[in-house]
Parts: structure tokens; C-alpha cells; sequence
């Protein structure tokens, strides 16, 4: 393991790279098929979240071998908020030389490669990713802190999603459509070339996968910024990628920061399709970005999801969900279930359960595997704590909490699960996504209000429905703005098939299922006119 305090050194053949300051290395991991780039992080923002570990990511067989996720550093990376890794400090002429590697690609093999060949690659990636599945959930448990049961179960979703893309990329078909006499039309789904992808830190992986994944598919070579805050399964999985045979160009990884490389991605004039999840703040800004050249973009940015309980709601069923909605990945989900309104006959009755198991559920090191695991890095922390001190401040009452466990070290970025009963609607608790585990609950005395309650924030991710009255179920279904509703469920699992996107500031346009595929090529429409 070279010095990394020596000066820039980048030793491709051994796939190792060490680097100073603001070096570049290209690691073609042999075949070239991946390009992975890394230099260090230096920044204010960086040394805030990865400091004084000064190993560095080693890339090939054993990029994530003991020098940097060693079960030492694993322990202080929890307790300290991931301090354990540099990476890549990716510039704007990287991200250049990415979208000209990309494009080199969607215009030569990749390009005329058939979807059946482009499905089989995808369902060798699946493959080695099911194979390597433990091995990836130590990486992200270890990067974002986050429980091994979810890191594995993020593992699963990602090999789940190459699976389903790899069996629809060659169903994917255009239309005749009846015209004129004399005349022949036909629509074809063509690939947009390069598509840019900028990916949070909450759910790495399977953000990667669905959106990766869909674009590949669809025959488009792809120039991935993970975020800074975590990235390290990524770039195992593009050296999987690299060692299942795809062809050199076709998947590009730049990491570094959301205002250089990801600011770049979306600037970059050869990027013909601008994939973004994230805050709707830089999702703005990456919107902007994009308008400049024209560039389509499908933004999703997060939410402040309500479910409503009514008055004939199964609560056995329900509660379980109820908490999980809020708890999962600590609350850092754009599909949290953070607002619940109650049916008033029911009120104290479901705050009553949902304080009962409030009050059990545990924050600690991701090793352990509880309920929680920390945040991830101290400002999330701190925009937790500056909504709890609002909610303080202003009287709203605390129904529960969960409790840190005493093993958990003092300097991490721990939170217990917060439960807040009679949150008023115009409260920034019932209006902000906070992004941790805290829920808001409030009753609601008719249908109406339930609506107009569940509606009026500006966001439209996903909402959930606990009713026995099909018809109910209906009318709610249709009332509700939301990207996704759920009746009498919430999340249905995950749902690889499922169109995922949001409404009003929740972003626009849709991942998962077919409908990325649609997303992620673009429509021409053939006039043959033959008498
Ligand atoms: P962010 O939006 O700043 O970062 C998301 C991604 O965008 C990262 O890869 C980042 O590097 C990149 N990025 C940042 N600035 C950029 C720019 N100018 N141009 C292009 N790319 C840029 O999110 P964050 O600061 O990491 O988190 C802040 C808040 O965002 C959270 O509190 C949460 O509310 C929200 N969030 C939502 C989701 C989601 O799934 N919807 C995921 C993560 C964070």
C-alpha cells in the first residue's frame, strides 16, 4: 500500500492507485471495461466527513480488502461517521473524458450490440452480484452505517433490478400505427447515447440499479457520480461489471463532489439523458444545469409521505408497517412514511401501540444489526436535532422514543426514534422531509380532511391507505397526490417492476419497471409513404 502522504503515484497494473493532493488515476481493470477514477478529497466538506484515515481504496480483486474496511475501522467508521475511506476527487475534465469514453462506446460495439446480448451482460451482472451479495453488504453496511439486514437486503434489490432489465432489454418494442392510405408508420425506441447519472448516499446501491440498470438496458453508456458520502459498493460493482465482459467505455464511474463532478455531469453537453436523485435544492440546480443543453432529466427528490389510518383500518396489519415506513435506513428514505394522520375514534388507541414499540426500538453500530443505524455524517445529525429542537420549542408533545444503546460510541451520529403526536399541519414537522427517524402524527375527523391533510405539503412521493372499504380504496387511490399509493400495505416490498416517481416537488419523470426503459430512450416516429 503506497503512502498516500508521498505524492501521486497511480500504479494501473497492479490496480492499485495511490494518490496527493488532486491526482487522477484511470484504473482499467484489465479489460477496460470500467474506468474507475479516484483521487483524494480535500475540501472543507470532505475532511467534515472523511478524515485522518489516510488508507486508500484499493481497486480489482481487492479493493475492498483489509487495508481500508478492516473490522477496526469498520467500528471507528461507525462511531465517528465513516472517517475511513479517501476517495476520488473527480474534475470537470474527468467527467469530460468519462462522457467521451461513453460516447466512444454507444457509438461503436455497445451501440450495435443486440438487445438480447446487452439483456445476457446485464443477467451475468445480476449473477456475480448475487454471488458477491455478502461481500457488497459488508461494503455499504460499512460506507452509509446502515444494518446489515438492510445492506443485504440492498444487495438483493440490486441484483434483482440488472435481473429485470436483463430480461426486458430486448422487449422493448416500438408501434405501427394506422395513418393515412398509402402510407406505413412505425415508432422506434432508440437509446438517448449517454446518460449521466448523479446517485445519493442513502440507498447506493439500489438507486444504482434502477437506474443504471434500466439505462444500460435500453443500449445507452452511462457516466455515474455516486455521492461523496458513499460510494464504495458502486465501485465494486462496476468491477464486477468489468469482469462479466462489458465492453470498454460502456459504464463510467466519477466520483468526487456534488458541486464539482456532479455540477459537471450536469453541465456536460454530451449528456443526452440526466438521471437525478437527490434534494430538491440540487435537483433545481441539476435541472438548470441541464435546461442549458437541452438535456431531458428525471429528478426524484425526496418526500413527506403520509399514510391514513381509518376508522376500520386492520391494526395488526398496519402498526408494524407504521413504524418500518420510518425506521428503515434511519428514517434517510425519499419514500419514508414520516406523516400518519388517524382516524379520531382511533387516535390514543394506535399512538398508545405505536409508543409501545417506539419505546423498544434500538440505534446502535451497524455491526450490531438493530432497528437503526447512524446517520450519516454530522450535518444529517444536526438537521435531525434542529427539527427536534423546533418541535420542543413549540410544544409539540412527544409520544415516544427509542433509545441508544450503551455500547454505541459517544461521538457518532446516533439517533433514537422519535414519535410526535399532534403535529400541527402547519408545523415544519408535518410540512419538511427531515430525513430521519422521527414521525408525526395527527387525527383527522372525516375523509375530506384526511385528504386535504395527506395533500397539502409540497411534496408527492408515495402515499399509504388502511382501510377495509373497497370503495374507500378507490376514491383514495385517485385523491391522493402521489407518485405511488399503497392500500392496506406500504412499499409493497420495494417493487423492482413497480414505476417509482414523484409529483409536485417529489420530481418528475419515473424509474423502475418499464417505465424507465420508456425514460430512457427516446421516440422516433417513421413516415414510409409507399402509395
Ligand atoms: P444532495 O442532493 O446534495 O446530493 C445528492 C447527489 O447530488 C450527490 O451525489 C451529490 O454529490 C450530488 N450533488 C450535490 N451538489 C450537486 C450539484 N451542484 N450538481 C450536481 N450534483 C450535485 O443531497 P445531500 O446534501 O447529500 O442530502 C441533503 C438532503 O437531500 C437530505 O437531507 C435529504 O432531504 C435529501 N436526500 C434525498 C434523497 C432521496 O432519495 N430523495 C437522497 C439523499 C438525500
Amino acid at each position: 500500500m503506497p503512502d498516500t502522504a508521498a505524492g501521486p503515484t497511480v500504479a494501473v497494473d497492479d490496480q492499485s492507485i495511490a494518490a496527493a493532493g488532486e491526482v487522477v488515476g484511470f484504473i482499467d481493470l484489465g479489460t477496460n471495461s470500467v474506468r474507475l477514477l479516484l483521487v483524494r478529497i480535500l475540501t472543507d466538506h470532505a475532511v467534515e466527513t472523511i478524515t485522518e484515515q489516510k488508507e486508500m481504496v484499493r481497486l480489482g480483486d481487492n479493493v475492498y480488502g483489509d487495508k481500508v474496511l478492516r473490522p477496526d475501522a469498520m467500528d471507528r467508521a461507525l462511531s465517528v461517521c465513516r472517517e475511513f475511506a479517501e476517495l476520488a476527487r473527480g474534475t470537470a475534465a474527468d467527467v469530460d473524458a468519462a462522457v467521451r469514453a461513453a460516447r466512444a462506446a454507444s457509438q461503436g460495439n455497445w451501440g450495435r450490440m443486440a438487445a438480447a446480448d446487452r439483456g445476457r451482460l446485464l443477467r451475468r451482472w445480476a449473477d456475480a452480484v448475487e454471488a458477491h451479495r455478502d461481500e457488497l453488504a459488508q461494503i455499504e453496511s460499512q460506507d452509509t452505517g446502515k444494518p446489515l439486514k438492510q445492506a443485504r437486503a440492498d444487495a438483493a434489490a440490486l441484483a434483482r433490478y440488472f435481473e429485470f432489465y436483463a430480461g426486458a432489454a430486448d422487449k422493448l418494442h416500438g408501434q405501427t400505427i394506422p395513418y393515412a392510405e398509402g402510407y406505413t408508420v412505425l415508432t422506434l425506441r432508440e437509446p438517448h447515447g449517454v446518460t449521466g447519472h448523479i446517485i445519493p448516499w442513502n440507498y447506493p446501491m439500489q438507486i444504482f440499479g434502477r437506474s443504471v440498470g434500466a439505462a444500460l438496458a435500453a443500449g445507452n453508456a452511462c457516466v455515474v457520480k455516486p455521492a461523496e458520502d458513499a460510494c464504495l459498493s458502486l465501485l465494486r460493482v462496476a468491477s464486477l461489471a468489468a469482469s462479466v465482459g462489458f465492453p470498454p467505455g460502456v459504464l463510467n464511474i466519477v466520483t468526487g463532489l456534488g458541486a464539482e463532478a456532479g455540477q459537471a455531469l450536469a453541465d456536460h453537453p454530451g449528456i443526452d439523458h440526466l438521471s437525478f436523485t437527490g434534494s430538491p435544492d440540487t435537483g433545481r440546480r441539476v435541472a438548470i444545469a441541464a435546461a442549458a443543453h437541452h438535456c431531458p432529466v428525471t429528478l426524484e427528490l425526496g418526500g413527506k409521505s403520509p399514510q391514513i389510518v381509518f376508522d376500520d383500518a386492520d391494526l395488526d396489519a398496519a402498526l408494524p408497517v407504521l413504524v418500518n415506513a420510518i425506521i428503515q435506513n434511519a428514517g434517510q428514505t425519499c419514500s419514508a412514511g414520516s406523516r400518519v394522520l388517524v382516524a379520531a375514534p382511533l387516535y390514543e388507541t394506535v399512538l398508545e401501540r405505536l409508543a409501545e414499540r417506539f419505546a423498544a426500538l434500538r440505534a446502535g453500530p451497524a455491526s450490531m444489526d438493530l432497528d437503526l443505524g447512524p446517520l450519516i455524517n454530522r450535518r444529517q445529525q444536526q438537521r435531525v436535532w434542529d427539527f427536534l429542537s423546533d418541535a420542543q420549542a413549540d410544544g409539540v408533545p412527544l409520544a415516544a422514543q427509542g433509545e441508544i444503546v450503551d455500547d454505541a460510541p459517544a461521538e457518532g451520529c446516533y439517533q433514537a426514534p422519535v414519535l410526535l403526536r399532534d403535529v400541527p399541519a402547519d408545523h415544519r414537522l408535518w410540512q419538511d422531509e427531515v430525513f430521519g427517524p422521527v414521525l408525526a402524527v395527527r387525527p383527522f375527523d372525516d375523509e375530506d380532511e384526511a385528504v386535504a391533510s395527506a395533500n397539502g405539503t409540497k411534496y408527492g412521493l408515495v402515499a399509504g391507505v388502511w382501510t377495509r372499504d373497497g370503495a374507500r380504496q378507490l376514491r383514495l387511490a385517485r385523491r391522493l397526490e402521489a407518485g405511488q399509493v399503497f392500500v392496506n400495505n406500504y412499499g409493497a416490498g420495494g417493487g423492482v417492476e413497480l414505476p417509482f416517481g414523484g409529483v409536485k416537488a417529489s420530481g418528475h419523470g419515473r424509474e423502475k419497471g418499464f417505465e424507465a426503459l420508456y425514460a430512457f430512450t427516446r421516440l422516433k416516429t417513421v413516415a414510409l409513404r409507399h402509395g
